[in-house]
């Protein structure tokens, strides 16, 4: 085992750097010295079509030759990148004789300097090295922090860059100005940069910097959209939020796969509709949040899909503003636009559909004050959600309306997660074939000439099950079980 490496930033700002090579990975490397502002000369018989640029615009400086040890003399570190591993041996050699720190590229025994795996937020960089030893896993690492790291990152750094010199000033003690800084990082300001409320942020940073008397800590709620199901579907600050959370209340709907991405010592709280039956009340939800939002806690509301579509965000948001909490709302991919995917349907096509209804009828009063004529006008297509109880009334509706009853549905059953399932038929004979395939919750309801077409696009799961044949049967099997 070797010893460990011993990290370093280096100032390359006019300095001298040799690049051995003119091929991709020279031009790779080449590239990533010259935004350090090093001086870069490049030592290769040919130059790829990039590096011939940057040599014509007077970039870099080319010496067209085979690598000789002299080029060492005016250096300051060289990097080998030429594939040939007699040349880079002769490389390293050379550099270790001139005391030169050298990276050969993709070798980490020839090697004297590694460079690192880089996630970049403004001035601030993460470097990641392995050693040399497992570059993929630092690969790998480097991936995830970038899906972790937003982007109000960069914007602190620039903050206490610009104000290095006040937070001197104010807190000179080094003890002071780390408790001043975790402070603040655990206050609103990272939230303020990513809701791009710059120059709020500021405000509020310039404001915690004269304040004397320390500051209580108030909590936040994110509400989140958690998506169908599929964590793939999730989105990086659903994860971010998830990842920071110290209490995540979460709905039932939200899958399993997802919650296993939260953060691992948060405190989870189911408060959506349980196997059971019972369900929180949506002011018990409120009461929650409100609680631990106040006792300065990050929450995290996660529902199903999208906070905004059938998901009550509204109220929640109405509530939190009312109490003063702070707030922000991550959108989720909703359930009609999830299912539709997953099962080959588009929402919308040029020859079928020009425009899209999001629709709940989850009771007979929900029913009741649809505008069903509206409904069932052609050339569109409906997503309905909550509606596998509602299904006869929602039929007899849209056919009392003029809706045609060969017009194709589809109705998609745990959509995006892998007991999907896809039923196709049409409008006349909608709820027989939901109850007699004893169609489940969660289930959403596509109605339209586009649901026919998930017989032929279909590409998740199993196909479709049942024809989108025009038929105008009511005939089907005795339905045995009630839909859910
Ligand atoms: N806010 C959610 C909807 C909540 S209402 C969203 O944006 O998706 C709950 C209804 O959504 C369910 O009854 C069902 O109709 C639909 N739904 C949610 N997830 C679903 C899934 N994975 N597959 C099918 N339908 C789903």
């Amino acid at each position: 085992m070797s010893a460990p490496l011993f990290p370093l930033f280096a100032d390359l700002q006019g300095r001298q750097v040799l690049v051995v090579g003119g091929g991709a990975v020279a031009e790779r490397k080449t590239d990533a010295l010259l935004r350090t502002g090093a001086r870069v000369r490049v030592v290769a018989p040919t130059l790829t079509a990039a590096l011939a640029g940057w040599h014509a615009a007077g970039r870099i400086a080319w010496r067209e030759a085979v690598f000789e040890p002299t080029e060492l003399d005016d250096a300051w570190l060289v990097v080998a990148a030429t594939g040939d591993r007699s040349v880079n041996r002769a490389v390293a050699a050379a550099a270790e004789a001139r005391r030169l720190l050298a990276n050969v590229v993709d070798d980490a025994t020839l090697s004297s300097f590694q460079v690192p795996a880089i996630v970049e937020r403004g001035p601030l960089q993460v470097a990641i090295s392995s050693g040399g030893g497992a570059p993929m896993l630092a690969r790998h690492l480097r991936r995830q922090l970038e899906t972790l790291l937003d982007d109000s990152w960069a914007s602190l750094a620039a903050l206490f860059t610009r104000q290095r010199h006040r937070i001197r000033q104010r807190f000179p003690r080094t003890a002071d100005r780390r408790r001043f800084f975790e402070k603040v990082l655990a206050g609103p300001l990272p939230r303020l940069f990513r809701q791009q409320l710059h120059a709020q942020a500021e405000q509020h940073f310039l404001a915690a910097l004269d304040e004397t008397a320390a500051q209580t800590r108030g909590g936040t709620v994110a509400v989140v959209g958690a998506g169908p199901g599929d964590a793939g579907l999730l989105t990086l600050n659903a994860l971010r939020a998830m990842n920071e959370a110290d209490v995540i209340l979460h709905d039932r709907l939200v899958s399993e796969d997802v919650l296993r991405l939260g953060r691992r010592d948060a405190t989870y709280l189911e408060v959506g509709k349980s196997a059971n039956g019972h369900s929180t009340r949506q002011d018990d939800i409120h009461a929650l949040m409100l609680e631990h939002a106040r006792a300065g806690k990050r929450v995290v509301r996660l529902k199903g899909g999208d906070p905004f579509v059938f998901g009550r965000g509204g109220e929640e948001l109405e509530f939190l503003r009312a109490h003063g909490i702070p707030y922000e709302v991550v959108p989720g991919i909703t359930a009609a636009v999830a299912c539709a995917a997953y099962a080959g349907i588009p929402l919308t096509h040029r020859d079928h559909a020009q425009a899209v209804r999001l629709v709940t009828a989850h009771c007979k009063d929900s029913l009741d004050t649809l505008d069903w004529a509206a409904l069932a006008q052609e050339r569109q297509t409906l997503a309905v959600y909550m509606g596998v109880a509602g299904l006869e009334g929602l039929r007899d509706r849209l056919l009392a309306h003029g809706r045609a009853p060969s017009t194709p549905f589809a109705i998609v059953e745990n959509g995006s997660r892998r007991e999907q399932r896809v039923l196709n038929g049409t409008l006349a004979d909608l709820p027989e074939t939901a109850r007699s395939h004893q169609v489940r919750s969660p289930a959403l309801l596509i109605l339209g000439e586009v649901a026919a077409l998930a017989g032929a696009l279909h590409w998740f799961g199993q196909p479709p099950i049942g024809t989108a044949h025009p038929t105008h049967s009511r005939n089907l099997p005795a339905p045995t079980l009630q839909a859910a």
